[in-house]
């Protein structure tokens, strides 16, 4: 069988050697003839929250930085992790990243502002939903995961990692189209085929020096030494290479990767991945991973995050300081969901059943008369909002 795309497996030790095993795994897929000097790049970290074990570590975005440097100097990095109380910038604080990207000259790329609009007839859940601006505008995504277990979709590493180009709020919304496993396995795939057919350069970086295992991830799980640095151009090919060396079978295990080899997304066979550097049998973990089983737990997980954290949680505008209101419409024009009534020389009414909780109209203001009120008891009332197309009169 022809191999459709390559894996890099590089030993390192658990911090030290890690710039060159970077290097060694990216040369071995030939990532330095890949970028071109005049791409943006865009380093797509995994940031979850202000945990170090549950985000890509600093030191490694530090390290494929210094290795692609020389090649592209125009850098960008961001995320959004879509929750409540951190948005990307304080996790990065948080992790130390924001120091990397001083140190290395890498521009913060603002996930969290609006997205751009893409449609996907061919989807089973996501027809219709954003992707942040960066990741439209950048020519080379260069995605940094880590093996992680996860309450929800089993595992989280390179495919799921794109979770995170869905602005702010958002994700909460589309969480709620996967009620069950299976289904959310299918929304990942929705998602990533979105992805995909931005017709990006991808790059793959896994930082396998740690895997996470157990119920508690992908924030809180163990962390078991693995010792190793994965590449490759192909999300769902890194992902089962990763789990192969963990003694399992992506396929059977992880309804995301399911939901890929049903729909002919990336590479999932793994007779058509070549390994380059170690072989997945030298490497490979003496006792299986430790990913959750996605049975009961989750379940009850996704339930729970269905009917009361979602609702009682999310956050939405209110209109506290009126009398400063310009009524200038920016938060009108950046409203992604019609989620904004608004007239000239009148302020802004906010159509709740609407808003998806982006906050986005809550940062544009220049006026800083919009705060963003947690919905409370409130939002038990209200409808899970649908997706709609932007309103004729908006400007953005
Ligand atoms: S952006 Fe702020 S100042 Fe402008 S209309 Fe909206 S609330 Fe008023
Ligand atoms: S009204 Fe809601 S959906 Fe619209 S920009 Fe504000 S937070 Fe986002």
């Amino acid at each position: 069988m022809e191999y459709k795309t390559t894996v890099a497996i590089v030993r390192t030790a658990d911090y030290e050697g890690l710039d060159a095993a970077v290097a060694e795994a990216l040369s071995l897929i030939g990532a330095d003839r890949y970028i071109a000097p005049d791409d943006t790049v865009l380093f797509k970290p995994n940031l979850l929250m202000r945990i170090r074990n549950a985000c890509t570590e600093a030191d490694f975005l530090a390290a494929v930085a210094r290795f692609i440097r020389p090649l592209n100097a125009n850098l960008k990095a961001g995320d959004s992790p879509g929750q409540f109380r951190h948005r990307a910038a304080s996790v990065m604080r948080g992790v130390g990243m924001d120091a990397v990207l001083e140190a290395e000259k890498i521009a913060y790329a603002e996930f969290e502002s609006g997205g751009v609009l893409v449609e996907n007839p061919k989807a089973r859940h996501m027809k219709r939903f954003h992707i942040a601006k960066p990741v439209v505008e950048a020519d080379c995504i260069v995605n940094l995961c880590r093996p992680k277990s996860h309450i929800e979709a089993a595992y989280t590493g390179a495919v799921k990692n794109y979770w995170g180009i869905i602005p702010g709020g958002e994700k909460a919304r589309c969480h709620l189209h996967g009620r069950n496993p299976a289904e959310f396995g299918h929304v990942l795939a929705d998602n990533y085929e979105a992805f995909l057919a931005q017709g990006k350069k991808r790059i793959v970086v896994m930082d396998a020096r740690k895997l996470m295992e157990g119920p508690g991830g992908p924030a809180n799980g163990f962390m078991r030494p693995v010792g190793l640095v994965l590449a490759g151009y192909d999300e769902a090919a890194v992902d089962m290479v990763m789990l192969a060396i963990g003694r399992i079978d992506g396929v059977r295990a992880v309804p995301h990767l399911a939901a890929c080899r049903e729909r002919g997304l990336g590479v999932t066979d793994m007779d058509e991945i070549e390994i380059k550097g170690l072989s997945i049998e030298t490497v490979q973990l003496k006792r299986k991973a430790g990913i959750t089983s996605t049975t009961t737990a989750s379940l009850l997980n996704n339930f729970i995050a269905r009917t009361v954290i979602y609702k009682y949680m999310r956050r939405m505008p209110v209109l506290k300081k009126k009398e400063t209101c310009v009524m200038c419409g920016d938060c009108f024009n950046i409203c992604p969901n019609r989620a904004i009534v608004w007239e000239k020389q009148q302020t802004p009414v906010f159509e709740k059943e609407k808003c998806v909780s982006c906050l986005c109209c809550v940062e544009c203001c220049p006026q800083q008369a919009l705060e963003a009120s947690p919905a409370g008891l409130s939002g038990f009332f209200l409808k899970y909002p649908e997706i709609t197309p932007p309103h004729p009169e908006q400007t953005t």
